[in-house]
């Protein structure tokens, strides 16, 4: 696969059509807004690929703004982690990168506004009074006994909080709104809150700072974007958006668009939860390959053409939906089919001696593509032992069996036809050696006396080839949903990794970490950026050969 190459089209594309046909706009302006109390997942890749497409397709702008209100869960390292992953998915943002906390002066400046407007006061209800007052969804609110002081007292009060003089939750900031409000966002929703936290961008400046709502719509504002593009939930929250835009003075009025969120099946995709797995060793950290990290899937093997092809695959709508996870692994493998190079490697393996290869090494020459011959050819080292699979050989077998069975013959890919002898088992009756022979005519050809070997099995010299540890994955969960269950970490899938030592061929000493290479008939593997060394190689499986999740349910 190479990414197809049609652009998307979806309703938001038809909106921004239509806003620049009609002249609202000149040119667009987006923005990718993480928190950076985490590291991506593939859910912000959808988000990824649709704001910094949108840029990318219509000539505009594409900001990375980190949304950096909330001190104490945030950090320095998620902030580099991030941007090294929105590079890695072949995305650059406009111009330096943004934080909402280098708008820390303006946002306190449009809060005074507001209180000078009479359109926002503080209170000194606690939180779970607020909570009492603001009523439910078939009740309306009421208000604050703080609701009516005057504009002096609320900035003087404003400014005890600014100057770290208000412990933390004795008072906040709110909007003064409508506590009757059918919308729950709008009964006057607290805007600034007290907290005594170092923020890894501003440090000990601020004691007070700003919650989202507020935060998010100047930001864009302050911008210039013109489509703040957000998931679903955040539908009711627009109003507020709009509110506060249209109440502080400000020359730019962004509007925001919702789309659904990506949701995948036998995964977890909130950064709460996912931190979990983390804090609670439960995984080795955020980059584990069975996590649906970008960091993660990158050190499995995905590349980041098969992640923008998926994000294209699942489109964007207003639809809430699960996606199966056969649905990013086909894009994964489609790619690798395409573009990775082949190699040989034994997961489970037996040793066979051919008694009648007597010279030394014979090297072999090997396409590293069965169907692509500008991939070029490696040298493959023949030897008088070699590994082949366990399950590749049977004392006896049917017709159907097309591998090694005693007394038959098979192919060794791209090397020599080979006989089995007979065997050598240990105490237990496993099968320690196979002792074969091998015809010497075969290379390339076909016996020449016309029999038949219909069988090919894949095969590492003994001598030559290199001890692996191979990392077999599995989904990390055992439910499809794991989110709806009471306890996610209880329906975590015990058998999610599974460690063979085998052997692969010597070529792939120099392997690079994080680039796949299909292990012919086994699946796509490649180097563990981590835990790999020139001592002790490491592969992580990407993903099988074909698809076994469909047969799973059968
Ligand atoms: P989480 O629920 O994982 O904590 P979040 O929405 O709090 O996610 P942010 O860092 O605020 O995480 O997200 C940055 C951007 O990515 C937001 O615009 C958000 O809407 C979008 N985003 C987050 N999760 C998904 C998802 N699963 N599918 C699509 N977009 C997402
Ligand atoms: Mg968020």
């Amino acid at each position: 696969m190479s990414e197809s190459e049609a652009r998307p089209t979806n309703f938001i594309r038809q909106i921004i059509d239509a806003d620049l046909d009609s002249g609202k706009h000149k040119s667009v302006h987006t923005r990718f807004p993480p928190e950076p109390n985490g590291y991506l997942h593939i859910g912000h890749a959808k988000s990824i690929c649709l704001n910094f497409g949108i840029a990318q397709d219509y000539q505009g702008q594409c900001n990375l703004r980190f949304d950096d209100t909330n001190p104490e869960k945030e950090d320095i390292e998620y902030v580099e982690s991030i941007k090294n992953d929105v590079n890695w998915l072949g995305f650059d943002w406009s111009g330096e990168i943004c934080y909402s906390s280098n708008y820390f002066d303006k946002l306190y400046g449009f809060a005074v506004e507001l209180i000078n407007k009479g359109l926002a006061y503080v209170d000194e209800l606690s939180s779970e009074q607020m909570r009492e007052y603001r009523g439910n969804l078939t009740e309306p609110g009421k208000p604050s006994p703080y609701r009516d002081r005057s504009v002096a007292e609320n900035l003087e009060l404003f400014e005890k909080m600014k100057n770290g003089e208000v412990e933390e939750g004795v008072m906040s900031l709110r909007a003064k709104i409508d506590m009757a409000s059918s919308f729950m966002v709008l009964r006057d929703p607290v805007i600034y809150r007290v907290r005594f936290a170092t923020h890894h961008q501003t440090g000990d400046k601020w004691c007070i700072y700003p919650m989202y709502d507020f935060t998010h719509c100047i930001s864009d504002a302050l911008e210039g974007i013109t489509h703040s593009i957000c998931t679903l939930e955040f539908q009711d929250n627009r109003r507020l958006y709009d509110w506060v835009l249209d109440n502080i003075t400000i020359d730019c009025q962004p509007r925001q668009y919702e789309f659904s969120r990506l949701n995948l099946e036998y995964t977890v995709m909130s950064k709460r939860k996912l931190n979990q797995l983390v804090t609670d060793n439960l995984v080795s950290g955020w980059d584990d390959p069975r996590m649906p990290t970008v960091s993660g899937l990158r050190r499995r093997g995905f590349t980041s053409a098969s992640i923008r092809e998926f994000c294209k695959r699942i489109g964007v709508t207003k639809q809430e939906n699960t996606i199966e996870m056969s649905s990013l692994e086909s894009c994964i493998r489609d790619d690798l089919n395409e573009n990775a190079p082949r190699a040989m490697a034994v997961l489970d393996p037996v040793k066979v001696v051919i008694e009648n290869f007597t010279g030394d090494a014979e090297v072999l020459t090997v396409s590293n593509h069965p169907n692509k011959p500008e991939m070029g050819t490696r040298e493959v080292p023949f030897t008088r032992e070699v590994w082949i699979e366990r399950e590749d050989f049977r004392e006896e077998a049917n017709k159907k069996y097309k591998r090694l069975v005693l007394g038959k013959e098979v192919r060794l890919r791209g090397a020599y036809v080979i006989k089995a002898e007979r065997i050598e088992k240990d105490a237990e009756g496993n099968i320690t050696t196979i002792y074969c022979t091998y015809d010497n005519e075969t290379l390339g050809v076909n016996p020449s006396d016309g029999r038949k070997v219909k069988g090919v099995i894949h095969w590492v010299s003994a001598d030559a080839g290199l001890p692996a540890e191979i990392r077999l994955y599995d989904r990390l969960f055992t439910v499809a949903n794991p989110a709806a269950s009471d306890d996610f970490v209880s329906v975590i899938n015990p058998e999610s990794l599974t460690v063979l030592n085998g052997f692969v061929e010597p070529s792939l000493k120099v392997a690079e970490a994080e680039k796949a290479f299909q292990f012919e008939r086994i699946g796509y593997f490649c180097v563990d950026s981590k835990d790999s060394s020139a001592e002790k190689l490491v592969f992580n499986r990407t993903v099988g050969l074909r698809d076994t999740w469909a047969k799973m349910g059968e």
